[in-house]
């Protein structure tokens, strides 16, 4: 962690705290409470990359979570994002890729503590014996967690999510066969592999530039309940419940602390990806979607 960007987000945080009260205070009142989804990657304590959040960074991250707001699952946050109205702030907890190090710890913790995530895994990474080229380019190389740990994982309940084959950028793909094959029928194989249903997509990397319009209707189309993104949106009652925006706080907790009490900043200059044609989700129009 650079320390003065630390110490610029600490007194940004800190300062704007009487403010972020206030507001935050005013939307409950309103039934207009947030309904965010943030996104980890890796629990470990070697500090291995940005992605990378040490245990008790994250253990502290929970509990402070779990004291101060609602946690619960993707399915709980559609459900409030659609009714209109949301009395409590609310976080839903996401992983994404795989790694077979959460297992050691992280997810165990959650499953005692009886919070609930959601787990997307790359199909293709839980199923062989590679590593994500995201870490092999920089030298790291990371176990993939194994199929028989998301088998007992969705045994104990979580929510396994589908996160591609290979993690490419869907949004760079141009080929209807590939992106049918990223994202409908490498979830299909999970499903398989697992022996649950697999009911949410994850874009790889998650950012604007890495969505497509196609993938939404195509996942619509083969009745996924929803998709997520993870460039750092917040979702507020009444909005698109098919597409979950979702921020990464992997790293210091401070990073969470300030996402999650609605960053008026980024609120602001985070505009929401528009994959609808007029506004209206395909899942909302009356496409055929289970
Ligand atoms: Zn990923």
């Amino acid at each position: 962690v650079n320390p003065i960007k630390h110490a610029t987000l600490a007194s940004y945080y800190y300062g704007s705290a009487p403010l972020r009260r206030c507001r935050n205070r005013r939307l409950v009142r309103a039934g207009r409470a947030p309904i965010m989804a943030v996104a980890y990657h890796r629990i470990a304590d070697d500090a291995a990359n940005a992605w990378t959040t040490s245990r008790n960074v994250f253990r502290r991250g929970v509990l402070w979570l779990k004291k101060n707001f609602d946690l619960i699952s993707l399915e709980e946050a559609q459900r409030r994002i659609r009714s209109e109205t949301n009395g409590r702030p609310a976080v839903s907890i996401s992983f994404d890729d795989g790694y077979a190090i959460n297992c050691d710890w992280a997810l165990p913790f959650l499953l005692e503590q009886n919070i609930p995530f959601t787990y997307f895994v790359t199909h293709g990474f839980v199923s062989g014996n590679d590593f994500f080229p995201h870490d092999w380019n920089a030298g790291k190389l990371f176990k993939p967690n194994t199929l028989a740990q998301i088998k007992e994982l969705a045994a104990a309940g979580v929510e396994i999510g589908g996160h591609s084959r290979n993690h490419p950028d869907i949004g760079s793909i141009d080929d209807e066969a590939t992106l049918v094959d990223e994202v409908v029928t490498s979830s299909r194989d999970l499903e398989d592999a697992i022996g649950r249903p697999v009911r949410y997509f994850a874009f790889p990397f998650g950012q604007h530039a890495n969505l497509s319009r196609r993938a939404f209707e195509l996942a619509a189309d083969a009745g996924f309940e929803g998709l997520v993104s993870a460039y750092g949106g917040y979702n507020f009652p009444g909005d698109d419940p098919f597409h979950l925006q979702r921020m990464c706080v992997d790293g210091p907790l401070l990073r969470l602390k300030n996402w999650v009490t609605l960053d008026p900043y980024k609120q602001w200059t985070i505009p929401r990806y528009e994959y609808r044609p007029h506004g209206v989700s395909p899942a909302i129009a009356g496409v055929e979607t289970r």
